[in-house]
C-alpha cells in the first residue's frame, strides 16, 4: 500500500492515526479497537465495515512488547 496514502488516512471516528497491518491487510485504530479492511488495495474507511478487535488485540501492552516496566 502507498505510504503517502497511508499517512493521509485517519480514523473516521476519532481522527486518530491508523496502524497498517500488512499481513492482515487492515488499518487499525487502537483507540476505537476497530480494524478497517483493505480491499484490493483500497482502504474501506467505514465504521460499519470495520472489524471489532478482540480486547487482547487492542491492549497497548500485549505479550512480547517491550513496555515501560
Ligand atoms: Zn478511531
Amino acid at each position: 500500500m502507498d505510504k503517502e496514502l497511508l499517512a493521509m488516512l485517519v480514523c473516521p471516528l476519532c481522527n486518530g492515526k491508523l496502524k497498517y497491518d500488512r499481513e492482515a491487510q487492515e488499518l487499525i485504530c487502537l483507540y476505537d479497537g476497530l480494524a478497517y479492511p483493505i480491499q484490493e488495495g483500497i482502504p474501506v474507511m467505514l465504521p460499519e465495515e470495520a472489524r471489532v478487535m478482540d480486547a487482547d488485540e487492542k491492549l497497548p501492552t500485549s505479550p512480547g512488547r517491550t513496555g515501560d516496566l
